[in-house]
């Protein structure tokens, strides 16, 4: 196996296995993503999701909103919650600053929430059960199971404590019996704590962050991180400095990014599944 995960190859390989399995629904799954304001990196994903969408054959709207307040998009999400032909929903982050984006998430029906935001399915997840999970830490477990790497035991570190990747990044860990640490800002001689990671999951959003002196020798990298600096992408790890010391690592851009597209994708499915269980 390589020391590269290939995040781009794998996801490839799960997006055929989804087209394959929708190709034989007579209903498709659909999903709706709504955005507000003009953020560039918002359209950039949402023209990645509606692409992936489009090819897999999932059915996908996008509904879009120069500018509009909190409660007319809360009526509109509210509609769409009814609406039995929707799976799937996703309100695109960030919003325009002051809106209330928790407020506004917790909205979506827990049952169509396919990014795994909703205070019902990131409770599920904290209890390790079944649920809607968060979809780049998702795309991360894939990766690991993807590399056979047994998780349990292990000395894992995390640093970020978003409720988008690293919070549910831990506890998936956890479910998984990994042994984890959770750093943020405000913690204390990280160095320290990320030299003992067997397995180091760096998002933060700072360009070139880890360095190979922060890092054990053998153990395996994760970088969630996207920092676009002069139209070039850079991850939170210093890939080449890293690289010689690592027993495997995700590059960026190749790495994490094109899995929780992927994941996105599979979320709308397991969605209309639950939908339409028969009991
Ligand atoms: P976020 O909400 O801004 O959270 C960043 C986290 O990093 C916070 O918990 C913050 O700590 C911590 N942090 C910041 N500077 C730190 C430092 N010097 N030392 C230790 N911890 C520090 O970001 P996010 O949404 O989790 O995203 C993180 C990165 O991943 C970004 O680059 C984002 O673009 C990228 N991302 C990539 C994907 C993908 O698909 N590849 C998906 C989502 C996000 P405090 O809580 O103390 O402030």
């Amino acid at each position: 196996m390589s020391k590269i995960i290939d995040g781009k190859k794998i996801s490839l390989e799960i997006k055929e296995e989804l087209k394959n399995t929708i190709s034989n629904m007579t209903t498709k799954p659909c999903l709706v993503v709504i955005s507000v304001g003009d953020n560039p990196a918002s359209k950039v994903y949402v023209g990645q999701k509606e692409k992936c969408a489009n090819y897999i054959g999932i059915n996908y709207k996008h509904m879009h909103y120069d500018t509009i307040n909190d409660d007319d998009l809360i009526k509109v999400i509210e509609k769409l919650n009814k609406d039995k032909k929707i799976n799937g929903i996703i309100v695109q982050l960030p919003l325009p600053k002051g809106m209330d984006e928790t407020r506004i998430v917790n909205v979506i029906s827990p049952l169509k929430d396919v990014d795994g935001l909703t205070y019902l399915n990131a409770g599920l997840l904290l209890n390790n059960k079944e649920c809607l999970a968060s979809c780049t830490p998702s795309g991360i477990m894939e990766l690991l199971k993807y590399e056979k790497i047994n998780l349990e035991g292990m000395n894992a570190v995390v640093i970020g404590r978003s409720i988008l990747v690293g919070k549910p990044m831990m506890n998936l860990l956890i479910n998984a019996n990994a042994t984890v640490t959770l750093c943020h800002s405000k913690t204390k001689n990280i160095e320290k704590i990320t030299k003992k990671a067997d397995l180091l999951i760096v998002a933060i959003g700072k360009k070139h962050f880890i360095k190979k002196e922060m890092v054990k020798r053998g153990s395996i990298i994760i970088d969630v991180g996207i920092n676009r600096v002069d139209g070039k992408l850079y991850g939170d790890v210093d890939y080449l400095d890293v690289y010689p010391k690592v027993a495997k690592i995700t590059p960026v851009p190749g790495g994490v990014g094109p899995m929780t597209v992927i994941m996105l994708m599979k979320n709308v499915l397991l969605a209309y599944y639950e939908q339409n269980k028969q009991e």
